[in-house]
């Protein structure tokens, strides 16, 4: 399966399959990527054992000379000190205009050495080989950024890779609360964009939470095609783009007041996105849109209430420091029925409110 990322000049390929880790010499090959310079290849502490080796081999095979980083798993790693480490792994491993850094792993791993490939003597060539479900997310649209100590995703470039290889087969060591966490952002593009295959996640719940890899090939195709169409109608994230934030303004405050870690993105965005429901039912959404939105995410695996110990009011608060009410609104994505939403840049304050409590409620 190809996915393609229209970009104009900065069009690229998503190549998704089984056992491509193995071919991935012949990729770059394909992609006439340089043997004259060093690879960087950037993993982590979980995804280099077993993964780092098979890569390694395919591409000494194919005449490549790799050079390595493998920093520690998890969001800590995507800050200015680890940027910093990778830095100088390249510096010392001799990278030049014409090297290719690969980034291996999630979408941490995806937004760090993207950020190294786009800086790195102001930006040389990229390729993400993504290992987590929620990566398919993080792998189509260019944005990679680490975080500053004050705010997440902070410092960062609009960086497009040569190519994306996305081998289904590592999604099988993925620990099951990644897995239905990327099938959040997953499920997510269906409710944005595409009732059928919002329902059609559904339908298939059981298998994609086995990783079952035709229902998760399909699922994860379908995800980037989605995403992929949102972006390159709007690269640079003027309108249309906001969309994808479907859920992301309650589900980042959660995610920051319950502790980064305690409660993960996908799981922060799936609360989030009942959130977004009620508002939308609220204001004269379909009716049973929170209902099928909560027995979507439900079936996938994820978590519909917000925990008790969670202070509405620091939530409120995390909101307003992400986004700003500006005169007692504040710009939401709102579902009006399943697969199609809209941008209301004057959702009331006091509504937000009031749907964050109901969040609380056991249904
Ligand atoms: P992650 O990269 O931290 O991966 C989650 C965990 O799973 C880590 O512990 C990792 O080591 C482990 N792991 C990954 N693949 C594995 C495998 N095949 N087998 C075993 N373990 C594996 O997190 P993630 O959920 O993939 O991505 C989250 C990050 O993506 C966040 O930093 C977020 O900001 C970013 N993101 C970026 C974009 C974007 O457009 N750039 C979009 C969405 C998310
Ligand atoms: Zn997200």
């Amino acid at each position: 399966r190809t996915v393609d990322v229209q970009l104009g000049e900065r069009s690229y390929p998503i190549y998704i399959g089984e056992d491509l880790l193995q071919q991935a010499g012949t990729y770059l090959d394909n992609h006439r990527i340089s043997k004259q310079s060093p690879i960087l290849i950037v993993t982590d502490e979980h995804v280099a054992d077993p993964y780092f080796a098979i890569v390694e081999q395919s591409l000494t095979a194919s005449g490549f000379t790799v050079v390595t980083a493998i920093v520690g798993a998890g969001e800590q790693s995507k800050s200015m000190s680890v940027f910093e480490e990778v830095m100088t792994k390249a510096i010392q491993g001799g990278l030049d205009r014409k090297s290719t850094v690969i980034a291996l792993g999630g979408g941490v791993v995806g937004d760090l050495a993207g950020f190294v490939a786009g800086s790195y003597m102001r930006g040389i060539r990229f390729i993400q080989m993504p290992t987590s479900v929620l990566a398919h997310d993080s792998s189509v649209g260019g944005k990679v950024a680490i975080n500053h100590r004050l705010a997440k995703n902070m410092i960062g470039v609009f960086h497009q890779p040569e190519f994306v290889l996305y081998d289904l087969t590592t999604l099988q060591t993925l620990p099951k609360r990644e897995v239905y966490a990327g099938l959040a952002e997953m499920v997510k593009h269906g409710l944005i964009w595409d009732k059928e295959f919002a329902y059609w996640c559904l339908e298939h719940a059981d298998e994609l939470k086995s990783v079952d890899m035709t229902a998760m090939g399909y699922g994860l195709e379908k995800g980037c095609s989605i995403k992929a169409i949102v972006v390159s109608r709007d690269e640079r994230e003027n309108d249309l783009r906001a969309i994808l934030n479907l859920g992301h303004t309650i589900g980042h405050a959660i995610e920051a007041v319950a502790g980064y870690g305690e409660i993960i993105h996908g799981e922060a965005i799936s609360i989030g996105m009942v959130g977004s429901a009620l508002i939308g039912e609220q204001l004269g959404g379909e009716p049973g849109l929170v209902d099928t939105t909560r027995h979507m995410l439900t079936a996938l695996g994820l978590p519909t209430v917000l925990p008790q110990r969670l202070d509405v009011d620091q939530i409120m608060e995390a909101m307003m420091h992400d986004k700003k009410f500006q005169e007692g609104s504040m710009t939401f994505v709102v579902p009006k029925s399943i697969g199609v939403v809209e941008i209301n840049h004057n959702v009331d304050y006091d509504l937000v409110r009031r749907v964050v409590e109901q969040l609380k409620e056991e249904v």
